[in-house]
């Protein structure tokens, strides 16, 4: 089940950068949400900080409603997928295998459960024929289609997507913002940082741009892309559309 998702007043220092400067973000379950914003502006950070890979200096993050600061990280990062740049597939491991390793262990699922799941997660992101081919052989596309497929084993309530596409070759980027379409309108909850504008428009309920450790903007994707309010705002647009 999709689940909502609240960060309030969220503020981290790292050495001597005061990196995140009082976040307030609001995820409606089964919404998208995408955060832009240019380079160093802390779009990293505040992930990580939602699924407490960092704790908050202050601030609070509720999953469902329900602050999470209190539940226990390993727990917490099962009930949250994320999805980086680098796939970091095991290179030695099947696709199949990779998928599965984390239900077998994390949600104790006999091997053979956790083989059923791993190709059933393969179905949904059209890569079934390679359950047994080593992560080597794919495409980057691909790679990524089966990190998404292993995030989704997990059966988390909101996924992060964190520049997903931005190490893959062009032609092959498509797929993969096929995929995280399709997980959006089948009602996933996810907060999505991309350079892709096209993507933040089309897919997205909500739009975020952060700047400098703050959100300077938040709101529908035609409100911030069509009738941007701060200069911030518009010079980013204008560098990047
Ligand atoms: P973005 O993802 O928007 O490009 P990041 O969240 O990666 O931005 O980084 C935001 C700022 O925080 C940058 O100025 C970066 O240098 C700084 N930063 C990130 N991690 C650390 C760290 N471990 N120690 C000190 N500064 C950091
Ligand atoms: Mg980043």
């Amino acid at each position: 089940m999709s689940a909502s998702l609240t960060g309030t007043g969220l503020h981290l220092t790292l050495g001597r950068n005061h990196v995140l400067r009082g976040i307030d973000i609001h995820v409606d379950a089964g919404t998208t949400t995408t955060v832009i914003g240019p380079s160093g502006s802390g779009k990293s950070t505040l992930l990580r900080v939602l699924n407490r890979l960092h704790e908050p200096d202050r601030g609070d993050v509720l999953l469902d409603g329900k602050s999470v600061l209190r539940e226990d990280p390993d727990r917490l990062r099962q009930r949250i997928g994320m999805v980086f740049q680098h796939f970091n597939l095991f290179p030695h491991k099947t696709v199949a295998d990779n998928i599965a390793l984390g239900p077998r262990k994390l949600r104790g699922l006999s091997k053979d459960a956790a083989r059923a799941l791993a190709i059933e997660q393969l179905e949904i992101v059209g890569l079934a024929d390679k359950a047994d081919a080593r992560p080597g052989n794919l495409s980057g596309g691909q790679q990524q289609r089966v990190a998404i497929a292993r995030a989704l084993a997990m059966r988390p309530e909101i996924m992060f997507f964190d520049e997903a596409t931005s190490a893959l070759d062009p032609e092959l980027v498509k797929g993969v913002l096929g995929l995280m379409s399709e997980l959006a309108s089948g009602g996933m909850s996810m907060i999505v940082v991309t350079h892709e504008m096209g993507f933040a428009r089309s897919v997205s309920d909500n739009v975020v741009f952060m700047d400098q450790g703050q959100v300077v903007e938040t709101g529908a994707p035609e409100a911030l892309f069509d009738a941007a309010e701060t200069p911030r705002l518009r010079k980013f647009l204008s560098q990047v559309l």
